[in-house]
């Protein structure tokens, strides 16, 4: 006897809600990806109706993705926590003088690689700061003692040292010009750059990003369509909570499936969610609630049906299940070794507790690597790092580890 599908579950949840709510998640569940105007009303639907958008979502997750999410097996390197930008959310940034400011050596690049690798893990996450070298004589100092002229130089030993140690590096150093991404591809299966929001008052006095001028929504989704005539396979993102409207949320995921659209080489969006921390201007800013952030993955995936959805598990471990039946196919990268620099308060969960939450949910956990597979092809990767990628061998169960930091 068959059990109950997803479709089946959403159409018994579809019964309950109005015509107006109906409609669009009808469509979606035949196939038609929503409008900006479907999408935001199905965004503020009041929270009873919410189950409906969810189990809708789920059901487009299952038929377009099938039953597997994944995460990546990383180790995170940040090369350097200096940065040019000032957004008022980050605990990340230093300046040179700062406690705690750093710039990672090539040996300690080295020796993290190998133990990741070790450790079983393929991706060497490789973020740092915007355009530090910009800001600070100090750094220019550093580089120059390292041998290097600039970040990207410096960005491009440590990647041939991920490599050589048997990681697959995927960069995220924020705002890169066309040539610079020209110079990182050889040596990358992957690149990222979060959009954040695609709203420019952001950027205005009291915004989030006032004093960050690479958070130019407009440079950024730049760089975005540059990665895709590079035809470099790309992660980015939203971020909420951060001052923007649910209009301009629903503005910064089409503009990322436009760029998408055209290029076809977005291989993932992470939709992360702004978290408050002590010491920085928005300590005290609500954070999003769960069910917004839930809210705001199904209906990226009623817009993008085809597309991989990510939530990072370290920031919600009391949502698993929700995002999971909100339709996301992924958790992102999880370490075995390090923290997450960005938000070290935040460890990574276990993996046994990522499986658990996708087993009751009827779905598996699988490692991937940082090239997703639908970009395993020789049109995306350099021939190099295909050539690294197919010596590989890429686990296919659940990973073994199950005690992480
Ligand atoms: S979020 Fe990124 S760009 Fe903004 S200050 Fe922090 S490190 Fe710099």
């Amino acid at each position: 006897m068959q059990g109950i599908t997803e479709t089946d579950a959403a159409d018994a949840l579809l019964a309950r809600v109005d015509r107006r709510t109906r409609r669009p998640l009808e469509d979606a569940l035949r196939g038609k990806s929503l409008n900006d105007e479907q999408a935001h009303f199905l965004l503020t639907l009041p929270r009873p109706q919410l189950p409906a958008l969810l189990a809708s979502a789920a059901a487009v997750r299952a038929a377009r993705k099938g039953p597997v999410v994944t995460y990546s097996p990383k180790v995170f390197l940040p090369v350097t926590n200096l940065c040019l930008d000032r957004c008022s959310y980050c605990t990340f940034r230093k300046d040179p003088d700062d406690p705690g400011a750093w710039t990672m050596l090539p040996e300690d690049v080295r020796a993290c690689c190998a133990h990741g690798r070790e450790l079983g893990c393929s991706e060497a996450l490789m973020c740092l700061g915007d355009r530090p070298e910009r800001a600070y004589r100090a750094y220019r100092a550093t580089l120059r003692v390292l041998g290097h002229a600039d970040t990207i130089s410096y960005l491009s030993a440590c990647c041939a040292i991920a490599l050589d140690e048997g990681l697959l590096p995927h960069t995220n150093a924020g705002l890169l010009t066309r040539e610079e991404m020209t110079r990182l591809r050889p040596l990358n299966a992957s690149l990222g750059l979060m959009l954040e929001s695609s709203s420019p008052r952001l950027q205005r006095r009291g915004g989030a990003h006032a004093n960050a001028p690479d958070k130019d929504p407009a440079l950024r989704l730049g760089m975005m369509r540059e990665a895709g005539e590079l035809r470099i396979p790309f992660t980015t993102g939203i971020l909420l909570g951060i001052g923007e409207t649910t209009v301009e949320r629903i503005e910064s995921l089409r503009a990322i499936a436009e760029v998408h659209a055209a290029f076809g080489h977005i291989q993932e969006i992470i939709v992360q969610n702004f978290r408050a921390k002590p010491n920085t201007r928005m300590a005290s800013e609500p954070e999003p609630e769960s069910y917004e952030i839930a809210a705001t993955v199904a209906v990226a995936r009623l817009m993008m049906p085809d597309m991989n959805l990510q939530v990072p598990p370290n920031l919600n471990p009391y949502d698993l299940r929700l995002f999971l039946s909100a339709g996301i196919n992924d958790w992102g990268g999880i370490s075995p070794l390090t923290a997450d620099y960005v938000n070290p308060e935040a460890p990574w969960p276990q993996l046994a507790a990522l499986g658990a939450a996708c087993t009751a949910a009827g779905l598996v956990l699988r490692p991937r690597l940082p090239t997703y597979a639908e970009y395993l092809q020789p049109e995306f990767l350099d021939a190099a790092i295909r050539d690294r990628i197919a010596a590989r061998h890429v686990p296919q169960g659940v990973h073994h580890v199950d005690s992480v930091a």
